[in-house]
């Protein structure tokens, strides 16, 4: 059998090492901290939910990103990443722990524009959420190095301007819980990301924005967006 041609293999760095880590898919979570459910515009207390963006959305390297097209209004979203070393289906949230290979620091990049338009639509997100370069993510720093991170700060600055601030623990779901929840609906793997969603202080970025996203205890990303 002859595979037609290569395709390139998605991965993200791991911090401090020559290894890379391969990623499988990208799972997401949507509104798990309830300030920013409530900034969404959400009334009533509900669960969160899941989408996906493609494996090749990553950016690495803390690149600059060309701003995107098709926008007129991207948001940043700062958001705690989960790298997984195995997985399985209907994982008990007290063997999840035993999932995680590390942890890093991503941007849920999202044209809130089209986003708007899906919701009001009725429509899939994937051209909100699932485009190119929608996902820069930081080094993966392994739980062997960083711990369990299951409390301390998430926040994001923009041109040195505070933006978003928050707490790991103020997860509606926490980390094994999202791996549980998850584990329902899709078997995971070995090589899965989970961006595990976004405090309050969502906000528009402009062409020359440098921002810089940070996990306390994980790392720091740094990211400019060009024109
Ligand atoms: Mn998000």
């Amino acid at each position: 059998m002859t595979q037609l041609f290569d395709i390139k293999q998605p991965v993200v760095p791991v911090a401090n090492s020559d290894s890379v880590f391969p990623v499988h898919r990208i799972y997401c979570v949507a509104r798990n901290y309830e300030a920013h459910a409530k900034e969404m515009g959400l009334q009533e207390r509900e669960p969160p939910f899941f989408f996906c963006k493609p494996a090749d959305a990553i950016v690495t390297g803390g690149e600059q990103i060309p701003y995107p097209g098709c926008t007129e209004n991207l948001h940043h979203e700062v958001e705690l990443v989960v790298a997984l070393k195995q997985g399985g289906s209907d994982i008990a949230a007290a063997a999840a722990k035993d999932c995680i290979y590390g942890y890093a620091v991503g941007l849920d990049l999202t044209r809130r524009d089209l986003q708007a338009l899906s919701k009001d639509k009725g429509r899939p997100w994937d051209t909100a959420k699932a485009f190119d370069k929608s996902a820069p993510i930081s080094a993966i720093h392994p739980m062997e190095a960083t711990g369990e991170i299951s409390s301390g700060s998430i926040s994001l600055n923009a041109n040195g301007e505070l933006r978003q601030q928050g707490d790991i623990q103020d997860m509606i779901w926490s980390v094994s819980e999202v791996i549980a929840e998850l584990s329902r609906y899709f078997e995971l793997q070995a090589g899965d990301l989970i961006f595990t969603g976004t405090p309050s202080g969502v906000g528009p970025l402009v062409s020359g924005d440098v921002v810089e996203a940070t996990v306390e205890g994980v790392d720091t990303l740094h990211l400019t967006i060009g024109d």
